[in-house]
């Protein structure tokens, strides 16, 4: 009998073969819940001249907005919009998350983000928060607020760390280092708040092994729930000039490569760790080329679990 069915289990109490994000969720809050994305206006600092200028090499961030997240409407009408938007999809999602998801989500005086956050906490059904931000835009102030929150809603820091490389967070600009991210994770975690990380795969200059071995030290950071992309090139870029420039720079996966790349990866991960994403999708329109054809994020989800049965493999098999 292969080693995964002798219990019908994983460590992570279920069947699956990842420690998959929609079923943490079910455990956490017995229900489905949805999260809203918010634009709330903020800017970031590696691209108002505070850290850099001209931002990290690859970000077109309306690439990766929802529509309805538009600065200049309220958090609370963002929210209104994000429900009725999401109650056509999913019927059966009750609660929400309001994800203040555009640019650097902690970059702004205290002040300015409790009222920012409380005003969504406030909304009907919004049972708690995402806050996606660099690990360089947090001191001990905001991570107070974040702590203060945290003891009456759900809470979750997501940082962008995209390269456990200072090598290659150089080359794309990124203006922090890896040991910023390691100390931010490990800072906010102490603390006892709920740490999200978000990596990219295909930077420039890294090899397949360079990232592969990123398992292990992803595996070692104190994180909760990870997010993984392939490299997309995003029109209107630096990367894109860099790209066309300098092509055998770049490892872009096919999705063939990435599949078997992303297995061999999750054999290696830390099994704790809840995987929520293991690519991302900008819209057509804002992509340079179609490299993948037409495969929606469940679709990808299915055939990586399909690959795994097939190999009576699972995360953390090698870890
Ligand atoms: S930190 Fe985020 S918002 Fe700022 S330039 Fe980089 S990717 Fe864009």
């Amino acid at each position: 009998m292969p080693e995964s069915e002798k219990n019908s289990e994983f460590t992570w109490g279920h069947a699956r073969r990842f420690n998959a994000y929609p079923d943490y969720f079910r455990k956490l809050f017995g229900a489905r819940v949805q999260k809203v994305s918010i634009d709330a206006g903020f800017t970031c600092p590696n691209r108002d001249g505070t850290k850099g200028a001209g931002g990290c090499t690859y970000c077109n961030n309306d690439a990766f907005n929802p529509s309805y997240c538009i600065p200049e409407k309220s958090v609370s009408r963002q929210i209104e919009e994000g429900i009725a938007f999401h109650k056509k999809r999913y019927r059966k999602a009750g609660s929400y998350l309001a994800y203040f998801q555009a640019y650097s989500n902690t970059y702004a005086p205290v002040e300015i983000l409790k009222s920012l956050y409380e005003e969504a906490l406030r909304y009907p059904g919004i049972i708690g928060l995402i806050i996606g931000t660099r690990p360089d835009c947090i001191d001990d102030d905001k991570l107070a607020l974040l702590k203060d929150i945290s003891q009456h809603y759900y809470l979750s820091v997501e940082y962008g760390i995209e390269s456990c490389y200072d090598k290659t967070l150089k080359r794309i600009n990124r203006g922090h280092s890896f040991e910023d991210a390691v100390n931010t994770v490990t800072a906010t975690a102490k603390l006892g708040l709920k740490t999200g990380a978000h990596f990219i795969f295909g930077l420039p200059g890294e090899t397949r092994d360079e990232m592969l071995a990123e398992a292990e030290i992803i595996s070692g950071l104190q994180l909760v729930t990870v997010k993984f992309h392939q490299l997309q090139i995003i029109k209107d870029t630096a990367m894109e000039t860099e790209y066309r420039d300098n092509p055998t720079d770049f490892h872009l996966f096919t999705w063939e490569d990435y599949l078997d790349f992303i297995i061999k990866f999750l054999e290696r991960l830390n099994p704790a760790i809840v995987v929520e994403r293991f690519t991302g999708e900008a819209p057509p329109r804002f992509l340079t080329e179609r490299v993948w054809g037409k495969k929606r994020t469940d679709q990808i989800v299915s055939l990586i679990e399909k690959r795994l049965e097939e190999l009576d493999s699972w995360q953390g098999k090698y870890y």
